[in-house]
């Protein structure tokens, strides 16, 4: 028997407690420090010493995977957790750009109404929807999933309204007489939004709307306006209030070392909306232009206390899915993706200023494996190539298929590349692999050049865990007064 490779630890010094957690079975205990150092002596104390309470303990924290055979135990886990995320055929997830074409001229962005970009972006026809249609059927067919996710992204995918009502419609149709549930979500600016669409797409298993705001108003209209300097906010704004009652509005927003603390005030603004209790979740990330070190913190170690007392079971959330997909942010000059790009301090400043104000966020600790690792999870292009999630489209060379079913070299060469996707491999004994597993492929290809390196960003989920820890205790003691 070993403590697992997974434990994690935070020590909760006011109260001579610690918190733990285990990141492979998501186990998360407040024990006391006596608890904890159980683990550290497992492997040096003579088993026969032990007494009942230690053995009680050692039970319980065995039972919730934080003690383990060896540490081949934990491999053979985690190589088999990663086999079943990638072969999992509960889920049908496909994004779909419906084009490359965008109405704002972010200054981030090398896409957008910038030049004459929007003249030669790619626009899916009808036609081509016609055959992603046939595509998503014959797929939904051989799969038989328990749901199925669509997700409009694009560009910006309200720009090609025609082929968002065509496939929602069809594929609605297909899953209702399969039994399958369907659920929409749209990652749009938010400049087009209406009543309208909304309540036509309700009709199809809308699930969710996420919207960009970046910063508050005037930093905003700077980082997002259209293409003759115009600001957006107020309007975007404006569209969210009429249609949060119809559908959950989640708020995203990339900011960087100049905009960052404009977000308070935009939080404060947004607490101040009486669409505010609408939001579904609200969270920022940075846009990264160029990659910085992040140091590894230290472990903590476990104090000694006088006190042995009972484990609390904190939590038993499920493993993984923090990324909301292509979260709006620029596609080819930052990925696009809510997991990518921590800019760590930043993100742990504004996710606890977000929690303060009581929205719903990310917990930064739960942040993957993302889609990337998962066989049945497909971004569609305006041209109908596939790509292994919506940070590598648009760069033809990552394409890994058609729908069409069409056999070429390079595509075949890059679904081989990406199948084999494991950086994590090479994360050696990181506690953060189940939840992490080596970061966002996007930005190690975008920043390191290889997408077979982790993207680390430690510290980052280092930080998510002392916050998720704090979180447990105050809940705690609010359950126990
Ligand atoms: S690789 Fe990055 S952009 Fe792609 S799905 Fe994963 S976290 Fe998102
Ligand atoms: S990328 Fe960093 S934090 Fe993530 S699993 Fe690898 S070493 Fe751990």
């Amino acid at each position: 028997m070993q403590p697992s490779m997974f434990n994690v630890r935070v020590p909760l010094e006011d109260q001579n407690e610690v918190f733990l957690m285990n990141t492979f079975t998501d186990a998360q205990l407040i024990v006391s420090t006596d608890v904890a150092a159980l683990l550290d002596e497992l492997e040096h104390r003579d088993a026969a010493g032990w007494t009942s309470e230690e053995r009680d303990a050692i039970g319980t924290l065995a039972e919730h995977g934080f003690i383990v055979e060896s540490r081949d135990a934990d491999r053979d886990n985690l190589q088999r957790f990663f086999h079943e995320v990638r072969e999992s055929r509960e889920q049908l997830r496909m994004t779909v750009l419906t084009t490359l074409q965008c109405n704002f001229a972010c200054d981030y962005c090398i896409q957008g109404d910038h030049g004459d970009y929007n003249k030669h972006a790619a626009k899916m026809s009808l036609e081509t929807a016609t055959r992603v249609g046939d595509w998503a059927e014959q797929r939904l067919e051989a799969l038989r999933p328990q749901s199925y996710v669509l997700t409009f992204f694009g560009g910006e995918p309200l720009l090609n309204l025609p082929v968002m009502y065509y496939l929602a419609e069809r594929l609605w149709k297909v899953c209702d007489a399969r039994g399958v549930r369907m659920l929409i979500n749209i990652i749009t600016n938010g400049l087009l939004l209406t009543p309208e669409i909304v309540d036509r797409l309700n009709a199809f298993g809308l699930n969710g709307i996420k919207i960009t705001l970046d910063g508050d108003r005037d930093t905003h209209n700077k980082m997002r306006p259209l293409r003759g300097g115009q600001g957006t906010f107020d309007r975007i704004v404006h569209n969210v209030r009429q249609v949060a009652h119809k559908t959950r509005i989640a708020i995203g927003g990339n900011f960087d070392m100049e905009t960052a603390d404009s977000y308070p005030a935009l939080l404060d603004f947004l607490k101040a909306q009486d669409f505010a209790d609408k939001l579904s979740k609200v969270a920022f990330k940075p846009i990264i232009r160029e990659r910085k070190e992040q140091p590894a913190p230290a472990v903590a170690s476990p104090v000694k206390g006088s006190k042995f007392i009972a484990l609390t079971a904190v939590s038993d959330k499920p493993l993984g899915g923090a990324c909301m997909t292509s979260a709006g942010a620029a596609v080819s000059s930052t990925s696009g993706c809510d997991s990518c790009h921590m800019v760590d301090d930043q993100m742990a400043f504004l996710r606890e200023e977000t929690k303060k104000r009581g929205f719903p966020t990310i917990d930064g600790v739960h942040m993957g494996p993302c889609e990337i690792h998962r066989s049945h999870a497909h971004t569609i292009s305006p041209d109908g190539s596939l790509y292994a999630c919506p940070g590598f489209a648009g760069d033809a060379t990552q394409s890994v298929g058609h729908i069409d079913g069409r056999q070429e070299p390079a595509r075949s060469h890059a679904a081989s590349r990406f199948e084999a996707l494991s950086a994590w491999q090479e994360c050696r004994d990181c506690s953060f692999i189940p939840v992490c597993a080596g970061g966002c492929t996007v930005a190690a290809y975008t920043e390191l050049g290889s997408i077979d390196k982790p993207n680390c960003h430690k510290a980052a989920i280092q930080a998510g865990l002392v916050s998720l820890a704090r979180q447990a205790a105050a809940e705690r003691t609010a359950t126990v007064n």
